[in-house]
């Protein structure tokens, strides 16, 4: 008799489902290899040791002082699993920041676990995605595991998702996502048109709001909406403003009934250094309004060169994102750009030449403008074929797991 993924304990589960045609094996696609799935010559990640690295919406400033000290002071205990209830501890302290309880709350090792998961738990061939477009890509890859039809509606005017018509976009829509500020335009939805969406979406739909750079805007969370009890599901990160992505933690928040469904793809035991790290960044009273300037002084500094030099920034960003219309084919000044060791974000379809910039210190920043001056000031050349990244490819030397795109 075969084995089936039942039959095997809990722990076996995962790397049988990814090597077996139960479900079809694919990367939960992170930031990192969305950014890095560009820089085909190199292997993953590894960069110039001067390289400007604005191509994955990271954060220079990294983990806070106090975030530093608690993994410094938990990595004698890191032989083991959680034994010092850190995970619980989190869960209450971030349900009673948020005015939620201990059940509204899962935490996983960054947000791109759960926004996977959610995906594959509310998407079938008969339950599609509807995203913007320009949006974040990885829901999108999560559907084509579940084989589910991804309805892509373009942004506003105003760069906002169109929310009436992401509702009508699909009568069987399983999933609806609304990023917020959205990469990778770092553009707001307003809450009220979200709310609209909760009330208006179609029957049995779930609505799925990535809030992981909401600390870097003005926008008001929807968190509230998940202590009403509302189909929704908010994901944040402590990647972003918190500075950890290369710590993981990122975390789900929903009605307990939602956050059950997840549970069936996998939840990894939290590296106790990241629920240390955690803990540390959210008693830090100081972090997000001081880091939330910082970020926006640096924005703000490089829209207002790019508009009085005739560059053309894309609608308003409130995020540690922008995109920028080049006026060329965006391939090319990404190219030209990393001649000059500046690596800067990638292509969207629906926009071939805007390309999105990250928001990186001052002293990045300046080096950006240099190189982009340079590189605009060449005259545009068209794009040759052997030179595009094709998204059926996956790099070499990853084991697969990133794609060329
Ligand atoms: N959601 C959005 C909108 C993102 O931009 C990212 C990363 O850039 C993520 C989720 C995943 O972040 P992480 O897995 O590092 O928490």
């Amino acid at each position: 008799m075969s084995e089936t993924a039942n039959d095997l304990p809990l722990v076996g589960r995962r790397a049988f489902l990814w090597g077996t045609a139960l479900v079809a094996a694919a990367p939960i696609l992170s930031e990192a290899e969305l950014a890095h799935a560009k820089l085909a010559s190199q292997s993953m990640g590894v960069l110039p040791p001067d390289a400007v690295i604005i191509n994955a919406n990271e954060n220079p400033l990294g983990p806070c002082k106090a975030a530093c000290e608690a993994i410094t002071k938990i990595l004698p205990l890191g032989g083991r699993y959680d034994r010092m209830g850190e995970l619980d501890a989190l869960t209450k302290e971030y349900a009673a920041l948020h005015g939620l309880k201990p059940e509204n709350i899962a935490f996983y090792a960054g947000s791109s676990e759960p926004l996977h998961y959610t995906t594959l738990a509310f998407t079938s061939p008969s339950k599609s995605l509807v995203m913007a477009d320009p949006s974040y890509e990885s829901a999108a890859f999560a559907a084509a595991i579940s084989k589910a039809p991804v309805r892509k509606v373009a942004l506003t005017s105003a760069y906002a998702h169109d929310v009436k018509k992401m509702v009508a976009a699909d009568p069987n829509a399983g999933l609806i996502y609304i990023v917020n500020p959205n990469n990778p335009t770092g553009t707001i939805t307003p809450r009220e048109d979200i709310l609209w969406a909760l009330e208006n979406k179609p029957a049995g739909s779930v609505l799925l709001v990535d809030e992981a750079y909401i600390h870097l805007s003005d926008e008001q969370t929807v968190l509230d909406q998940v202590a009403a009890g509302k189909d929704l599901i908010v994901l944040r990160t402590f990647s972003k403003i918190y500075g950890m992505a290369g710590i993981r933690c990122g975390v789900a928040i929903a009605r307990p009934d939602l956050l059950d469904k997840l549970m069936p793809y996998y939840q990894n035991a939290m590296p106790v250094t990241a629920l240390a790290a955690a803990r540390a960044s959210i008693a830090d009273k100081d972090l997000i309004p001081t880091r939330k300037k910082w970020i926006a002084d640096s924005r703000l500094e490089t829209i207002s060169w790019l508009k009085a030099n005739g560059y053309k920034p894309i609608g308003a960003s409130q995020s540690n994102c922008f995109m920028i219309d080049t006026g060329r084919p965006a391939q090319n000044v990404i190219a030209g750009m990393q001649k000059e060791k500046v690596y800067i974000g990638r292509i969207w379809p629906v926009w071939p030449n805007a390309v999105r910039i990250s928001v990186g210190s001052p002293d990045d920043m300046a080096k950006f403008r240099t190189a982009f001056k340079k590189v605009m000031d060449a005259p545009a050349t068209v794009a040759s074929a052997a030179g595009r990244l094709d998204s059926s490819r996956r790099i070499a030397g990853t084991g697969g797991r990133a794609f060329l795109s």
